[in-house]
């Protein structure tokens, strides 16, 4: 897992700043779109536009607020407020979820009017293809950057192209039989695909948090610990591991032997957190604490050793 520094903000501003530009020409192009058809799937997607928009603002703007440096106030940084764009973002687009649902039962009841067809459809094709298009390069890039941010926007971007293909099959199924449902019925299902990522990403959002766990993470970490101080014949433990959305934090305790003066403890220590950081460049931080073995003491109830 790696963090990359200014090269990697760079890319990733880069990336969302066409996120921003692609939410609001989509936007436009889709209330058109659902305007001059009528089609309930298209005006779902177009629904979607409005908070899709406002969840990618949320983004850009957590995105440049996760990369300030600590200060006075914030002495760890402030990119946990990744976790908290991906959270948001999930809980907009299940509100998407819903009023599209609600819309579609809607015309179920009242009937479905289609015009204008081949505008609509053209209108989702080449939107569907931004979206994909946009969608694997913020995977791309979020992957690449370990930023949980743009992957959240990826899977979201990712989300309305499926719900753009839905509604191309309904349309197009509308065109051959002429039944006029397969319109509501397409937006109720990319409702509820949207619902399942919207959902998806509220609990990554407070995985993160929560600074859960990542065992992945943990077990790397614990092999490198194993062999660092296996080498200087020293034991470890209380390991504590989290990811705060770009620096990865590890504390533990190092046992020495009593016989050894403070200099000399701390020597090592320096070196086995250094060797730990190297496994996060550039944004580990690891701290651990030193103790004689007369005086070891662990208290992590989850740990065993
Ligand atoms: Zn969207
Ligand atoms: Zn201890």
């Amino acid at each position: 897992m790696q963090t990359r520094g200014v090269q990697g903000f760079e890319e990733q501003k880069k990336v969302m700043n066409l996120s921003l530009a692609a939410a609001v020409v989509l936007l436009a192009a889709k209330v058109t779109a659902a305007i001059v058809t009528g089609s309930s799937a298209i005006y779902s997607d177009a629904a979607e536009s409005v908070v899709h928009l406002l969840a990618v603002m949320f983004a850009a703007w957590a995105l440049r607020l996760a990369h300030k440096p600590a200060d006075e106030t914030h002495h760890f940084g402030h990119d946990k407020v990744s976790f908290l764009s991906a959270g948001f973002e999930g809980a907009m687009i299940s509100a998407a979820a819903v009023l599209i649902f609600y819309e579609a039962i809607r015309q179920i009841i009242f009937g479905v009017k289609l015009e204008n067809l081949g505008f609509g459809i053209i209108v989702t094709a080449v939107a569907a293809g931004v979206n994909l298009a946009l969608g694997l390069s913020l995977m791309a890039v979020g992957k690449r950057n370990g930023s949980a941010l743009i992957r959240a926007n990826g899977a979201h971007v990712l989300t309305d192209v499926w719900s753009s293909a839905a509604v191309l099959v309904a349309l197009g199924l509308y065109q051959r039989t002429g039944w006029t449902y397969w319109d509501p019925i397409a937006a109720m299902l990319a409702a509820l695909n949207i619902m399942r990522v919207g959902v998806k990403l509220i609990r990554e959002s407070l995985g993160g948090l929560l600074d859960e766990s990542d065992p992945t993470t943990e077990k790397q970490i614990c092999d490198l610990l194993d062999r660092e101080v296996k080498e200087r014949g020293l034991s470890y433990h209380n390991l504590r591991y989290r990811h705060s959305g770009r620096t990865h934090w590890v504390e533990f305790h190092l046992v020495f032997d009593d016989a050894l003066t403070v200099g000399e403890a701390h020597e090592a220590a320096t070196e086995v957190e250094a060797r730990v950081a190297d496994l996060f460049q550039p944004l580990g931080r690891v701290i651990s604490h030193l103790e004689p073995k007369s005086a070891e003491h662990h208290d992590e109830s989850w740990e065993e050793r």
